[in-house]
């Protein structure tokens, strides 16, 4: 039995990373019995929920729009409504906004029901075939301010690193990181669940190298070994 939508609570859904067989049922359920959607892209949002044949209120929550956005959803929440939460892609708070809404909703006492679901760190980690006892993701390097600082304090990091990079920045970030943290093995996950799905092993600089023969476009996640696992050939 599909399950029952309760009045006044937040649903966090996540949403396909590429494949749109990749929804839950559940999350499909939550689309649909909820009173209103927080889409952090209405257009994009829109477009997923025409493929499932669900109709909804959407309600426009982006980077830019929190501060206006959060009051006017938990005044919907305390009114009664069900507010289910989405990003572009993959889980709303993994590099994309909802922690604000969140955190709002807690000092609220808004009942929180977090869907589990895709996101894009997840299968490039376990594909990676590093250690997945123990890792860190970090998200995306910061751009400008903090990068250095952030490379730096990657250096001396034992545990898998998992890191988010746009097709704008995959070679210069691969390249400092060569630089910081020398030529360790990475897998780069391009294009997860799509049609050009790819998993690049290898050392940096070799993966570097056949860059040129590559054809490099779309998202990555790069998975990184931790500093005692990878085993330096020229030692
Ligand atoms: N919320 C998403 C999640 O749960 O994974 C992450 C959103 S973040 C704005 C977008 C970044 O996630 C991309 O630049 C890329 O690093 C990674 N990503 C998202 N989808 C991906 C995919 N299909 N393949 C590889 N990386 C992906």
């Amino acid at each position: 039995m599909a399950e029952e939508i309760i009045h006044g609570r937040l649903y966090v859904v996540p949403t396909p990373i590429g494949n749109l067989d990749d929804i839950t049922l559940r999350a499909l359920n939550v689309l649909k019995g909820v009173d209103i959607i927080a889409a952090e892209d209405t257009r994009t949002t829109k477009i997923l929920l025409d493929h499932y044949g669900i109709e909804k209120p959407l309600l426009s929550f982006y980077s830019h729009n929190e501060q206006v956005r959060v009051p006017q959803i938990i005044q919907r929440l305390k009114n009664g409504d069900s507010v289910a939460i989405v990003s572009d892609a993959g889980t709303p708070g993994i590099s994309d906004p909802a922690y604000s809404i969140i955190a709002a909703s807690i000092e609220n006492e808004i009942t929180i029901v977090p869907l589990p679901g895709p996101t894009a760190f997840v299968p490039a980690l376990i594909a990676s075939g590093f250690s997945t006892h123990e890792f860190v993701f970090e998200g995306f390097l910061p751009h400008k301010k903090g990068r250095r600082t952030k490379l730096e304090r990657l250096k001396g990091e034992e545990r898998t690193i998992i890191l988010y990079e746009s097709v704008h920045r995959i070679e210069k970030t691969l390249r400092e990181l060569m630089e910081y943290l020398g030529d360790r093995d990475v897998m780069v996950a391009r294009e997860l669940t799509k049609k050009f799905e790819e998993l690049i092993r290898g050392k940096i600089s070799t993966i570097l190298a056949s860059f040129d023969s590559l054809i490099i476009k779309g998202e990555f996640v790069i998975v990184i070994s931790g500093k005692a696992a990878t085993v330096n050939e020229e030692e």
